[in-house]
């Protein structure tokens, strides 16, 4: 065996394995502010250079709407050209991304309580805003829904949530990780923090159908 990392399809084909990650640092002007942020991306090599192009794609769309924007905007696209330029297989990368999401390797064993973290985390932030009411109620959730739930823990994740994939990546890397009743439990747990607030959003009714369907969920019985 060469490829350590079968057991996880890359999430965009669904086709190839994972062979590389990627950060792609990137900036969104608004009228008076702007914003920095990074994105993880990973999957097959090909998929991989094809997003961080497509990414790069976007910020040079929308990314000059400021005068400091547009004074980084062009180093950044620069960059994301050049990243996309020299992607190679990369395991070394690729284990430590799923590390940080709580995702096991090799015969690691699997905890639901990691991924639950990761997801949750994942999800929060999917809005770019983190709010410590949302944080506090997730946590609160989880303590209900797993008893081996650590708030302190869930808390580091939150704030290194730049170093997780997108919700519905992270979902689809999932799939075949869990079983089917991790996978109640976890989009139980994401679908209790997305009602917490009273009404679940459109934008969050959204997310969590695409991440229902990534992980493969039964549908409800
Ligand atoms: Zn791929």
């Amino acid at each position: 065996m060469t490829d350590e990392h079968v057991a996880y399809p890359c999430p965009y084909c669904g086709e190839r394995g994972l062979e590389s990650a990627a950060t792609l640092p990137y900036v969104r002007g608004y009228v008076l502010a702007f914003k920095f942020e990074s994105k993880k991306i990973i999957g097959c090599s090909k998929c991989v250079r094809l997003q961080l192009l497509k990414e790069t794609g976007i910020s040079s769309a929308v990314g000059w709407f400021s005068p400091t924007a547009l004074v980084s905007n062009p180093f950044l696209l620069t960059y994301g050209l050049a990243r996309a330029a020299c992607v190679r297989k990369n395991p070394q990368a690729v284990s430590k991304l799923l590390q940080t999401a709580g995702l096991p390797q090799n015969d690691e064993e699997l905890s639901l309580v990691r991924i639950g973290y990761s997801l949750a985390a994942s999800m929060i932030a999917a809005d770019r805003k983190i709010e410590a009411r949302e944080v506090a109620a997730a946590a609160e959730i989880g303590t209900q829904i797993f008893k081996e739930f650590d708030k302190a823990e869930f808390n580091k994740v939150v704030a290194n949530h730049a170093q997780l994939p997108e919700p519905a990546k992270l979902a689809a890397l999932l799939g075949s990780a869990l079983t089917e009743d991790g996978k109640d439990a976890i989009y139980g747990f994401l679908l209790a923090i997305a009602s917490s607030d009273d009404d679940l959003a459109k934008e969050e009714k959204e997310l969590l159908d695409v991440v229902a369907e990534n992980m493969k969920l039964r549908p409800a019985a």
